[in-house]
């Protein structure tokens, strides 16, 4: 049986990967996790028969150690990277949100431990570094995104330098087809309406935004070691192709499935190996037509700030990323509109520029720097 520890375990992708592993025998729970929601987070373990987690918020975990006195709590940051180390998992789920998810990443590969990544941030902060530790160590990094499963699922299939392009699709959002003045004063709750797709809060502001497909650029250039210029976005409203390979004879390859993230949780958990799901499947003739559209940057300027930023490399995604983060928490929270988030983003970029990664010091340096400047951001617009 391998050993599966769940970083992230309350959230979106956490409770789905819940679902998935009550469904087959082959994996063993040995440890979750979660910000501050302990009482989540002990039910949990109580029903999976886990015997350690760790809160990152220091009270939460004091309450869940009172709460729950048949099993230890490791605290803070330094405690969530104790749970992995100490583990003994053969497989890590990493679903926490934002760059936060770096550290686990970084402590889970360095002990050689495979990574079940849906942490897309941990590969736009530190994409290089990250995947030169996962090949000293010899871990392997499974991605949890459909786009990336799906391209994952295609690639593996082909041998090498069969392939010319990668393509991923994006829903377009609930802000689809509309123009950039249209989207002056959308409310928070339009934004978190998305049309195919129920996720965490930060990834569907992203979503809305297609700020989440510039990460995703990252996360495929950084998964596939595939240049920028060879992978395309392409707008895919039905979300049912999530993933496309171009070979060199011209011949494309197309992932398509439900949009249901199971799929994706199950493929990084089981491998190739099909598991049975209580997933409907999909209607060909009931939905008719797959279509697909252009992005328009103009109304989406996140995509290609994220393009822009991954081209020129260095701390530039770091920065990105974490001016991200800043300021669709403060959408999200009402103190900006949803087209400030880009601005924001702009002006941390514009302020820090890009500088070498020389190690991780440098990004975690460059993710507290970009936050001062995205709050400064945030402040010279109240
Ligand atoms: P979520 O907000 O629903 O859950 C996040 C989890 O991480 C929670 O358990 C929370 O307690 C924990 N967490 C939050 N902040 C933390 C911090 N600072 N330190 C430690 N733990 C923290 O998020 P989600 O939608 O499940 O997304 C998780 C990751 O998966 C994100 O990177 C997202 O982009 C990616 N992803 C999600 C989906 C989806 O369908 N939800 C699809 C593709 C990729
Ligand atoms: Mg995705």
């Amino acid at each position: 049986m391998r050993r599966l520890l769940i970083l992230g375990s309350t959230g979106s992708i956490g409770t789905q990967a819940l679902d998935v592993l009550a469904r087959s025998d082959e994996l063993e729970l040995v440890g979750l996790s979660a910000e501050r929601s302990w009482e989540t987070l002990v039910e949990q373990a109580r029903a999976h028969g886990v015997r350690r987690v760790a809160l990152v918020d220091a009270h939460a975990a004091e309450l869940a150690a009172q709460a729950w006195p048949d099993g230890e709590v490791l605290a803070g940051a330094e405690g969530l990277v104790r749970l992995v180390v100490e583990s003994g998992a053969d497989l890590v789920l990493n679903a926490l949100v934002g760059s936060a998810g770096l550290g686990p990443t970084v402590a889970t590969l360095g002990e050689g431990i495979d990574l079940a990544l849906a942490n897309k941030e941990s590969l736009v902060v530190g994409g290089e570094l990250v995947v030169a530790l996962a090949q000293a160590t010899g871990a392997q990094i499974v991605p949890v995104d459909s786009e990336h499963t799906a391209l994952h699922q295609l690639i593996s299939g082909q041998p090498p330098g069969a392939i010319d392009r990668l393509t991923i699709t994006a829903s377009g959002g609930p802000f689809r087809g509309r123009s950039p003045g249209d989207l002056v004063d959308v409310t928070v709750e339009q934004a978190l309406a998305h049309p195919t797709w129920a996720m965490g809060g930060k990834i569907t502001i992203d979503s809305a935004t297609l700020m989440n497909k510039g990460l995703e650029l990252m996360e495929a250039h950084h998964l596939f070691g595939t240049p920028y210029e060879r992978i395309d976005v392409v707008v895919h409203p039905q979300s049912l192709i999530h993933g496309i390979v171009q070979l060199a004879d011209g011949a494309m390859l197309a992932h398509m499935g439900p949009p249901d993230m199971r799929i994706a949780i199950s493929y990084a958990l089981h491998g190739a190996a099909s598991v049975e799901l209580p997933i409907a499947p999909i209607d060909l003739v009931q939905v008719g037509a797959l279509t697909f559209e252009t992005v328009d940057l103009d109304a989406f300027p996140c995509l290609r700030l994220a393009r822009e930023a991954a081209e020129a490399g260095g701390t530039a995604p770091c920065v990105l990323n974490a001016a991200n983060e800043i300021a669709v928490h403060a959408f999200l929270a009402d103190r900006l509109p949803f087209n400030g988030i880009p601005s924001v983003i702009e002006h941390a970029l514009s302020t820090l520029g890009s500088g070498p990664v020389k190690s991780f010091e440098s990004l975690y340096e460059a993710d507290r720097r970009a936050r001062v400047a995205a709050q400064d951001a945030l402040a010279l617009r109240a």
